[in-house]
C-alpha cells in the first residue's frame, strides 16, 4: 500500500514534492525534446520533398507550366488495312478493224473478155492493169486488198467490207457507145447497203474520169453476175464497166491511174458512210 495513491500526503512528507517535480520536469523535457525532434524530422522531410520535386511547391496555387499528359485508357482500335478493290482484269486491247476489199480483175485467168478487131486490144489487159493499181492504192492507204481472178476460188463465201468487179464494155463503134455504169445483184439481200456502194462508185468515178454515165446498157450479165452469188451474201458487191473499148480507148489505156483513183475513192466513200 502506498500513500501517494490512496492517502493524502502527510505534511511532514511534502518536502518530497521537489523530488516528484524534478521527475516531471525531466519527463516534460524529454517529451519536448522528442516533439522538437519530430518537428525537425518532419521539416526536413518537407524540405527534401520540395527540393526533389520543385513543382510541388507551386502546384497547389498555380497551374503547372507543363500541361499534364493525360494517359487515356482508351486504346485505339487498330485500323484495318483497306480492303483492296478487286483488280479489274485489263481488257485486251481491241485490234482495230482494217477494212478488207476484194477486187476482181475481170476475165483474168479465164478469158480475154471483149476484143477490138482493129488493134487486138483485149478487155482483160485493161481490167488487170487497173485492178492492180486499185489494190496497190488501197494497200498504200492501209486497207487489206485482195486481187482476185474472174473465177477465183477465194470467191466462194468470200467475206469482205466490199467487193468490186472491174470490167470494160465492148468495142462497138456506134455513136453513143461511151461512158461507164455500175450495178449490183438483182436479188441482193442487202439492197440498201449495195445501193450505197453503187452510188459512191458512180459519184467518185464520174468525178475522177469525167466520163458520162451509161446506165441504159446495164444487162442481166451485170445484175446476174456470177460472183454475186458465190460470195458471202453479207459482203457488199458491185460490178463496174469502166468504159467502152472503142470510144473511151484513150482514157482506158492512157489514164488508168485516174480510173483506179475513181474506184478507190468510191470504195472509201462507201466505207465512210457506214
Ligand atoms: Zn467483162
Amino acid at each position: 500500500m502506498s500513500y501517494d495513491r490512496f492517502e493524502p500526503m502527510p505534511r511532514g512528507r511534502r518536502r518530497r514534492r521537489p523530488r516528484g517535480g524534478l521527475r516531471r520536469h525531466i519527463l516534460e523535457a524529454i517529451a519536448h525534446g522528442f516533439l522538437a525532434f519530430s518537428l525537425a524530422v518532419n521539416l526536413l522531410v518537407l524540405v527534401l520533398f520540395f527540393w526533389v520535386w520543385p513543382g510541388a511547391s507551386s502546384s497547389a496555387s498555380t497551374p503547372p507550366s507543363t500541361p499534364l499528359v493525360i494517359v487515356s485508357a482508351y486504346t485505339p482500335t487498330p485500323a484495318y488495312p483497306p480492303t483492296p478493290l478487286p483488280t479489274a482484269t485489263p481488257l485486251p486491247t481491241p485490234t482495230p478493224h482494217v477494212p478488207r476489199i476484194g477486187i476482181i480483175a475481170g476475165h483474168w485467168q479465164n478469158d480475154s473478155g471483149a476484143i477490138c478487131e482493129d488493134t487486138g486490144l483485149q478487155e482483160v489487159d485493161i481490167t488487170l492493169a487497173v485492178s492492180r493499181k486499185i489494190v496497190a492504192q488501197l494497200r498504200s492507204e492501209g486497207y487489206q486488198a485482195d486481187l482476185l481472178a474472174e473465177f477465183d476460188p477465194l470467191l466462194n463465201g468470200y467475206q469482205a467490207d466490199a467487193l468490186v468487179s472491174v470490167h470494160v464494155d465492148s468495142c462497138v463503134t456506134f455513136e453513143g457507145a461511151t461512158g461507164f455504169k455500175v450495178a449490183r445483184a438483182a436479188t441482193s439481200v442487202i439492197p440498201e447497203t449495195e445501193d450505197r456502194l453503187v452510188a459512191c462508185l458512180y459519184d467518185a468515178y464520174e468525178r475522177a474520169t469525167g466520163l458520162p454515165r451509161h446506165p441504159g446498157s446495164i444487162t442481166h450479165n451485170m445484175t446476174g453476175y456470177h460472183a454475186f452469188y458465190r460470195i458471202h451474201p453479207q459482203t457488199p458487191a458491185a460490178i463496174i464497166e469502166l468504159g467502152f473499148l472503142y470510144h473511151d480507148r484513150d482514157m482506158l489505156t492512157n489514164e488508168q491511174d485516174r480510173l483506179a483513183t475513181g474506184i478507190v475513192n468510191g470504195i472509201k466513200c462507201f466505207l465512210d458512210s457506214q
